[in-house]
């Protein structure tokens, strides 16, 4: 057993401030802060005294008389920014100037930068305390925001991290957000553990956290994390267990890891494609917006069965891209010049990328650029601006195409258009788009209801071929309408597009019905297939009553050059799949999946 003290710095008592004022944060309008929630407690100040000089003995001595495994820190970056005097100081010191009030204000770029050197600082000094009680013992700094520009420093610096995302606490929140979650964090980690920290409390934004959800939602979220390569860890408030029915399913699913932990160790994932993730647009453009495209792209894939990684704007070099063939960039707007060029060689290098909407349209710094820093891969330049709001447009099929983005579609003339677009013109030569845009026109009144240009040669999607390398670019924002309205027919152009650029098998293909979420590991002598069985009434938003098993589905893996299958097994259901090799090419039945199975192939 490991034993990890929590701390949690944030906020301290009257008592406290009294006797420490300096340990107060004070806010822009120099007001000494009290908690947002908690009205008798004061926020603290991260970057001061508290978390510099007091903290490092409260680790000393935890360290010392309890001889915990290492500490956990929560909340420890601070709540607001803050203006004590120690912050007023030390930022004069280290920069000569005045802390800035707004972002708009002189100062704030450098301010910014300020603060993530100075949190590194604190990490350093409590590594230092607990390091010097006990030399094996660390400090896991909680990671926080998934929008942070600093997730590649904290993953270099961190052995490990645990991903807090505790349970369902928006509109819509699909049980995939788990697996998300962990691909987010393990984009940054180099292979190093994660952790998936799930709450079996209710509702994480209104935060009960001493009844629980129903054993099916926990045990999702477990499965969740496991297929998608976190360590499964859960939370629970208090030690008295008001509600115990959390716990059969958590034991359920312990001892079905540990019994299979051969198959869960060492493993690299097989996933052919990566969705980049991009904290600098969520700063560009806002994070709703920036993750809308992201989400929509997401749920486009798993509905699709495509196994994928994600991939942080700041790894995208060869050492990182080298085991996909294809990169996606949904609504990726902001990126640096050199991570524009990062990904122009990896096409040259006979990658593939799908690109929808302002991809490259700002700088690293949200600075908007008048041509699209990808505009030599896309073959268009921007013609005028991005509508944000277009109203009653549609996408017209030319079926005369017979491109393989129409494959499915073989009834229908048209689908719905997006709700965004930006507005391009061809730079490079073309053949006859797949898609053509229907120019929005009334919704109302009735009368006026109907096309004043029923087709146009106007391309709503721009596809070319490189040497090896394809690039698919949508003009449009496909994915974040696909989010928003969940038209069916996106989420099929979408795949549809990646399979088109992909331009190889998939590494595994599943037939049968049902929403199944993949993903693929290889580990030293096996490889490993996850099906994730989401289907489910309550999917979309989420509160998972019961699980309805499916089945039966056909599962073929293609295996890796060089190695022969000597036996398969299905790691739940423990049936007897019967496998058939046929060359590269391993196929089974899984019978039925009621929450997940886990196909485990054994060179
Ligand atoms: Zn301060």
């Amino acid at each position: 057993m490991t034993v990890i003290a929590r701390v949690d710095p944030h906020c301290i008592r009257d008592d406290a401030a009294k006797a420490h004022p300096e340990w107060v944060a004070v806010d822009v309008n120099g007001h000494k802060a009290r908690h947002m929630v908690i009205p008798d407690r004061w926020l603290s100040c991260a970057l001061g005294p508290c978390n510099f000089e007091y903290m490092p003995q409260v680790l000393t001595e935890i360290v010392t008389r309890y001889h915990g495994d290492a500490i956990f820190a929560n909340r420890w970056a601070g709540h607001i920014t803050c203006y004590c005097d120690s912050c007023k100081s030390v930022f004069k010191q280290a920069t000569g100037l005045d802390l800035p009030r707004t972002s708009q204000e002189r100062g704030w770029t450098e301010f910014q930068r300020w603060r993530a050197n100075r949190l590194f600082e604190v990490w350093d000094v409590w590594d230092a305390a607990v390091s010097k009680v006990n030399p094996e013992a660390c400090c896991l700094m909680n990671m926080g925001s998934i929008h942070s520009t600093d997730m590649p420093r904290i993953g270099g610096r961190a052995g490990m991290v645990a991903a807090d995302r505790q349970g369902r606490n928006a509109a819509v929140m699909p049980p995939w957000a788990a697996g998300w979650n962990a691909k987010v964090f393990r984009s940054v980690m180099a292979g190093k553990p994660v952790a998936g920290i799930s709450s079996v409390g209710n509702d994480d934004a209104h935060r009960w956290k001493d009844s629980v959800q129903s054993a099916a939602e926990i045990r999702l979220w477990l499965l969740e994390c496991i297929a998608h390569g976190m360590r499964p860890w859960v939370v629970k408030f208090c030690g008295t267990l008001y509600d115990q029915r959390w716990v059969p399913p958590v034991e359920a699913v312990y001892q079905w890891h540990f019994e299979n932990q051969r198959f869960m160790r060492h493993t690299r994932n097989m996933a052919r494609v990566a969705l980049v993730w991009s904290p600098q647009t969520s700063s560009a453009v806002g994070n709703a917006k920036s993750e809308a495209g992201q989400l929509g792209f997401y749920h486009a894939l798993v509905e699709a069965r495509i196994p994928f990684e994600m991939v942080n704007e700041s790894f995208l070099g060869p050492e990182n891209l080298a085991r996909f063939k294809l990169l996606i960039l949904p609504g990726i707007a902001a990126l640096s010049d050199s991570q524009c060029d990062q990904i122009r060689q990896f096409v040259k290098r006979g990658g593939s990328v799908v690109a929808t909407f302002e991809t490259s349209l700002y700088d690293e710094m949200g600075r908007k650029r008048n041509v699209f820093g990808l505009a030599d891969l896309f073959g268009v330049e921007v013609a005028g601006r991005t509508e944000a709001y277009i109203k009653n447009s549609y996408i017209h099929l030319e079926h005369e195409t017979h491109h393989p983005l129409l494959r499915g579609f073989d009834d229908a003339g048209r689908v719905i258009n997006t709700i965004g677009r930006v507005d391009v013109k061809p730079t490079a030569k073309f053949t006859a788009p797949p898609l053509t845009r229907v120019p929005s026109y009334p919704d109302l009144p009735m009368e006026d209801v109907y096309p004043r240009q029923p087709t146009t040669d106007t391309p709503d999607v721009f596809l070319r071929e490189f040497d090896s390398g394809r690039v698919a670019y949508f003009p449009g924002d496909i994915d974040r309408t696909f989010w928003e309205v969940l038209d069916p027919d996106h989420g099929r152009l979408l795949a549809n597009a990646v399979r088109w650029a992909l331009n190889e098998p998939d590494v595994v293909e599943v037939t049968g019905p049902g929403v199944v979420d993949l993903a693929v590991w290889e580990q030293d002598g096996s490889m490993t297939v996850h099906l994730v069985n989401l289907t489910n009434p309550m999917m979309m938003k989420g509160p998972i009553r019961e699980l309805y098993a499916v089945g039966p589905h056909q599962v073929s893996v293609r295996l890796p050059s060089g190695r022969r299958a000597r036996e398969a097994r299905l790691l739940v259901s423990k049936a007897d799949p019967q496998p058939h090799v046929a060359g590269e090419m391993l196929s089974l039945t899984v019978p039925s999946i009621l929450d997940h199975e886990v196909v485990a192939i054994i060179y």
